[in-house]
């Protein structure tokens, strides 16, 4: 097999600052042992998300300049609205400032006390709008989805079975919606496939409830799609999105991530009423129904990066270029989350250092040494982001310690990958210098984004 390519020439560039590891020590402490506290000019390969990190293209950029700021009737916002409306087939484009207010907006109306969303998994923003509702949100994912080690086509899915258990327990009065992650961000970035999205849609249909989906990554899902599943490979990937968006009522985007660009989002749906609720909230919280919370040049920007994001060579390389750096972190006997999901690679902490304590966070430690080792800044998604304490101060941990690595598009070269797995692999053949880290300070909430650590004496 012949070396993936980047399906695109540098056009511009942004210079890295390097620094040396004693520069790095010297920073990891003064920030606490907590990346998130340090500045983005101190990274050398940025890997915290994929969100709203992309480099945007020469036609992108053309855009930016080509915007139309006007108040009303923008023709940015015709060109926005056409685009969202071929791939979605919704009647009504509401746009917004990202993802998180596409959803406030939605649950605002549908959502409070005694209601349930269920959702294959949801986001912790999608979550958190839901819980500010007053509603509950409740995750249904696929038994196999919760096997790291398992390699399964689709571990994206929703359980089907349980969702109808789910709706006849419930009852289907209090459920007034039904969410599809594509693809499962929080488990993973697991793909979901067409098949599961039209047996929830019929579970749906036996209920009268609407099906939504969680768009951000509609694009990685349909040629996952296309590759795995029997009877699309053949079809377009925007063919393979349209069939996707034809099961669902609706749809939340953050434009961050498929859309190809720093900031934006949308709310889409059918429902004329709702719609003009939902407008009604816009205007109030985001701005006039053209712009939402945007201006003219963004909507140029997410409409021509929604264009781009179907281009299959485009796809084929951010698929396999993420699986690359999985497969040289498997070759090296590392775990991670198998197989490689569309956005990211997930580092199984557990596996990585299994005689660490949980209790002395073994994922933070990870990332600490990353960054120390090659400046490389990836994320803990374990015992930090989501432990808890019992009523004796104990410490309860998530089900599982993962780092996340996750790969912003169009950014970085093969070679900045490869820099990566040989950093990584450093890390992984001096693990057992690796010590653990205890909190001296932490915040009630969210704790993970502002949290100082000390590693622990021995
Ligand atoms: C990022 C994300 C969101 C929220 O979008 P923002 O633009 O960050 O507000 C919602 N759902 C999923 C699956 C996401 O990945």
């Amino acid at each position: 097999m012949k070396t993936i390519i980047e399906p695109f020439r540098i056009k511009s560039v942004e210079p890295i600052k390097f620094t040396t590891r004693e520069e790095r020590e010297k920073t990891l402490i003064e920030s606490g042992y907590n990346p998130f506290l340090i500045k983005a000019e101190d990274v050398i390969i940025d890997l915290l998300t994929d969100s709203g990190t992309s480099a945007m293209s020469a036609k992108q950029w053309a855009g930016i300049m080509n915007g139309d700021e006007s108040y009303a009737g923008s023709r940015s916002f015709y060109r926005f609205e056409s685009t969202v409306k071929n791939i979605t087939g919704n009647k009504f484009i509401i746009p917004t400032h990202q993802g998180r207010a596409a959803e406030k907006i939605l649950f605002a109306i549908l959502g409070g006390e005694g209601k349930f969303i269920p959702n294959n998994t949801h986001f912790d923003t999608t979550r958190a709008n839901i819980e500010f509702s007053g509603a509950e949100a409740v995750d249904l994912l696929v038994e196999v989805g919760k096997h790291p080690e398992i390699k399964a086509d689709f571990k994206g899915n929703m359980d089907v079975d349980a969702l109808d258990n789910f709706i006849k327990k419930t009852g289907a009065e209090n459920i007034p919606v039904v969410m599809i992650t594509i693809t499962n961000n929080s488990g993973g970035g697991q793909p979901v496939s067409m098949e599961n999205i039209r047996e929830t849609r019929r579970v749906c249909d036996k209920y009268g409830i609407p099906l939504f989906i969680d768009a951000c990554r509609f694009a990685e899902n349909a040629y996952f799609i296309k590759h795995r599943e029997k009877g699309y490979e053949n079809k377009s990937v925007l063919e393979i999105s349209q069939e996707i968006f034809s099961y669902a009522d609706g749809a939340t985007m953050s434009a961050k991530k498929d859309a190809l660009v720093n900031i934006g989002g949308f709310l889409s749906l059918n429902d004329e009423e709702l719609a003009m609720k939902c407008r009604n909230l816009l205007i109030v919280t985001e701005g006039f129904p053209t712009y939402g919370g945007l201006a003219g040049r963004d909507l140029e920007a997410v409409a021509q990066g929604l264009d781009e994001i179907l281009d299959e060579d485009y796809l084929h390389y951010r698929i396999k270029s993420t699986e690359y750096l999985g497969n040289k972190m498997t070759d090296a006997g590392i775990p991670i989350i198998e197989p490689p999901g569309g956005h990211a690679i997930y580092l199984d902490a557990k596996g990585f250092l299994p005689n660490m304590p949980v209790s002395q966070f073994p994922g933070q430690a990870i990332v600490c040494e990353l960054y120390i080792v090659g400046g490389v800044r990836v994320v803990e998604i374990g015992s930090v982001m989501f432990g808890k304490y019992d009523e004796n101060g104990n410490h309860v941990a998530p089900a599982m310690e993962l780092v996340r690595f996750a790969i912003p598009r169009r950014v970085y070269t093969q070679s900045h990958i490869d820099y990566v797995a040989e950093v990584v692999i450093e890390v992984f053949q001096n693990r057992e210098k690796l010590k653990g880290l205890e909190f001296t300070y932490e915040a009630p909430m969210l704790r993970h984004f502002t949290a100082k650590f000390k590693p622990v004496d021995y």
